[in-house]
């Protein structure tokens, strides 16, 4: 019997690679009899039936789990924003905050496009960059055209399973593509374009980059938040999750609570108000959510 992890799924195959080789697995039928299916990123143990073929007997606990795309233990998301074309947004980048942080991702925050920002987006955006390093975030501001920082960036993916996340157009492709031309990864807006009206199958891979794994397809394409309950959001503002316990209440909202840290916070500065608009957004948007009667 040998470990390895699966890195890619195909035509009812599980790749999984296990030291340098790897191996063409079928998975048992006794998945399918439990519900559970093999994810691309799952820890498995394997039996050998051939030089490079075998059967998946156990897949290891999972770390974390996303839907779509399907993959399991990815330990973190390089969330792609663009300075320009399209703009920036602050409650874009807070919103897949909170979904990273929900799912016990570690977050990284890019902005590219630099090269085509003006000045004056340029130092608004360094305003916003100064407050998420100082909320503890890693952030890099790049132009992909003339590679700048790109040695910074893959120092990023070394022994880490990474997702990008981003809306269309921020170059979550053709940064992969610039790491390693070799990926040859469609652009959003050409994979787009065939996809429409298509049943294609969704392909997963995880590819190579400097001792670390990329995932081939953009992470948290859903971007609700179906999975997070209201008096936990707080818990995705790390600068709330701190404060949080110094409030009256024990369930607080942060919303019309008394005595509330976090409130008073925002009041003094401490917290910035943007940041909290996005709270007070996000609460409203899962306080008013329709009940759920399946856990899809
Ligand atoms: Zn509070």
């Amino acid at each position: 019997m040998k470990e390895g992890r699966i890195i890619k799924a195909l035509s009812g195959f599980y790749y999984v690679q296990s030291n340098s080789t790897v191996y063409a697995c079928k998975g048992r039928g006794v998945f399918r009899n439990k519900n559970i299916t093999p994810l691309v990123g799952d820890f498995v143990s394997f039996d050998i039936t051939d030089e490079d073929e075998g059967y998946i007997t156990k897949i290891h606990p999972r770390k974390n789990e996303l839907k779509r795309p399907p993959i399991a233990n990815v330990t973190q998301a390089i969330i792609v924003n663009a300075a320009s074309n399209p703009s920036f947004s602050s409650l874009l980048l807070d919103r897949f905050l909170v979904l990273v942080e929900s799912n016990r991702i570690k977050p990284i925050i890019l902005i590219t496009k630099k090269d085509l920002a003006t000045l004056q987006d340029i130092e608004q955006i360094k305003r916003y960059i100064k407050n998420y390093e100082r909320l503890g975030y890693q952030v890099t501001f790049i132009s992909l055209e003339t590679a700048n920082k790109l040695d910074k960036i893959e120092k990023h993916f070394e022994d880490e399973v990474t997702v990008l996340i981003g809306q269309s157009g921020v170059g979550k492709s053709s940064l992969l593509n610039t790491i390693n031309p070799s990926f040859k990864i469609e652009t959003n807006e050409i994979s787009t374009r065939l996809g429409r009206g298509k049943h294609t199958t969704r392909h997963v891979e995880l590819l190579q980059v400097n001792n670390g794994l990329v995932a081939d397809t953009p992470g948290f394409s859903s971007l609700d938040f179906n999975a997070i309950e209201a008096e936990d959001l707080s818990n995705y503002f790390i600068e709330m999750k701190a404060l949080k316990v110094q409030c009256k209440f024990r369930r607080c909202f942060h919303h019309k609570e008394p005595q509330c840290a976090v409130k008073q916070a925002v009041e003094t500065g401490e917290i910035k108000q943007y940041r909290y608009d996005h709270y007070l957004q996000f609460l409203q948007e899962i306080l008013e959510r329709k009940p759920r009667y399946s856990n899809d």
